[in-house]
């Protein structure tokens, strides 16, 4: 305030309006009238700056003040100022709730601020994605009417905050959402929901594959615990018994020798490599090696497999394609019935280097063809386990292709034959 106001400043004032008044009034002989009267005059006066001053406030849009004279100059001044202060303050909080919802827009998740009532009081861009929240014309109306999930509105009304619940996004049944409610002062609280479908799908993955090992450990070994047990039981079997007993026991410990070493490529080809372009694989003269391994494999069944290889050779990791080529072909060597037709190919297709498998096997059901390459799918689970499949064979391909960034193409026709393919980008070849 300014310091020449005070009680006494405005005791002079009126001492120095009212005394020549009066004094004047005195002369006239009419000192009490001329006085009354000077009064009301200072009283019409503070009456009319009163009123402008409720106009100013009232029905005026301009920030400065109307001029006025004496005591009220302090008054509209200091109203001023207020007004001015206060301003700046709320002009401050703009900014600050404004730098307060640009983070909270940051963060990868949803949040939604709500009163204690249940009432919405606001919420980011994933809230009204993952939620169908319309934000701000959902403001005030109840959580529980907005997000209509049993679980959630039971979750609110117990209040009890201390886990986060799982749902499915009300938008997206698909999306599932972690929510965890957090009281930020007394009347508030803060919900916040995460996407977790990939974490829920890699949980699920981790044990589907746990489960499936053990189920195809399990197969082999029972078998090898019930013919042990055969052999323990009784002391002279028949040979004829003895050699099938021994016979099977080979297989089954073929069977599960071949899962393990598959797993553990599996397990080696996760961890990644960086040191792509400082190899380089012969392409021509590795698959010349396997062409002679194949062909021994294909001594059984006698299909008439032939190569066709270009002398292409990329950069790559040799182990990881010789299991990619090896897969391939024995997987066609394996499915086709004798005496079929198998074609191999390494040859230059526009830019890229294309490796096929043909064959005019049994073909592959459509519906399968996107499945091929998890762990584990078989077509025919039955069929396979006895004949000593695992299902572990093309996911292999496929971790080993996504390190030379590319993906096994399947075309299958049933009754017709199949072929597998994949392609090796420009980058990758190197150039004779
Ligand atoms: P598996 O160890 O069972 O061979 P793979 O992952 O190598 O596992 O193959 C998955 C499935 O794809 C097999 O169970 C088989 O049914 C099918 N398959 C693979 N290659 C061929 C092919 N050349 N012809 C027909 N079916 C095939």
């Amino acid at each position: 305030m300014d310091r020449r106001f005070s009680a006494i400043f405005i005791f002079k004032s009126l001492l120095w309006f009212i005394a020549p008044i009066g004094f004047l009034g005195w002369l006239l002989g009419y000192f009490w009238p001329v006085l009354a009267l000077a009064l009301v005059a200072v009283l019409a006066w503070h009456y009319f700056y009163q009123y402008k001053l409720v106009d100013w406030l009232w029905h005026r849009r301009a920030m400065l003040p109307p001029r006025a004279p004496g005591s009220w100059s302090y008054i509209y001044d200091g109203i001023y100022r207020t007004q001015r202060r206060s301003q700046q303050r709320r002009r401050a909080l703009v900014r600050l709730l404004r730098r307060f919802r640009e983070a909270a827009e940051a963060i990868p998740d949803a949040a939604i601020v709500f009163s204690r009532t249940g009432g919405l009081i606001w919420c980011n861009k994933l809230g009204q994605f993952y939620f169908g929240l319309k934000w701000p014309s959902d403001a005030g109306i109840r959580l529980s009417n907005l997000i209509r999930h049993p679980e959630f509105i039971a979750y609110l009304r117990q209040g009890d905050f201390t886990h986060e619940i799982h749902l499915p996004s009300p938008v997206n049944a698909d999306v599932e959402l972690e929510v965890r409610v957090m009281p930020y002062s007394d009347e508030q609280f803060l919900l916040i929901a995460r996407d977790v479908t990939q974490l829920k799908q890699l949980e699920q993955m981790r044990k589907d594959f746990v489960a499936n090992v053990s189920h195809e450990l399990k197969t082999p070994l029972t078998v090898l615990q019930g013919y042990l047990e055969l052999l323990e039981q009784s002391d002279a079997l028949p040979p004829a018994m003895l050699n099938k007993a021994i016979t099977e026991m080979q297989g089954q410990s073929e069977r599960m020798s071949h899962l393990v070493n598959q797993l553990l490529s599996l397990s080696r080809m996760e961890i990644s490599r960086y040191d792509l372009f400082e190899r380089v694989v012969d392409m021509p003269q590795l698959l010349n090696v396997i062409a002679t391994e194949m062909n021994q494999l294909n001594q059984a069944k006698q299909h008439q497999l032939s190569f066709h290889i270009d002398p292409i050779k990329i950069h790559g990791f040799e182990d990881e394609l010789r299991s990619v080529v090896i897969n391939l072909i024995a997987n066609a060597i394996h499915y086709t019935p004798a005496q079929g037709v198998i074609e191999v190919s390494w040859r230059q297709v526009g830019d890229e280097a294309e490796f096929t498998v043909t064959d005019n096997g049994p073909g592959i059901a459509a519906e399968h063809l996107g499945r091929l390459t998890e762990r584990f799918y078989r077509v025919d689970k039955d069929r396979n386990s006895k004949t000593g499949g695992t299902g572990l064979g093309l996911a292999i391909v496929q971790q080993a292709l996504d390190h030379h960034h590319s993906r096994l193409e399947i075309e299958s026709t049933p009754g017709q034959g199949s072929r597998f393919s994949f392609r090796i980008s420009q980058e990758l070849i190197i150039k004779a």
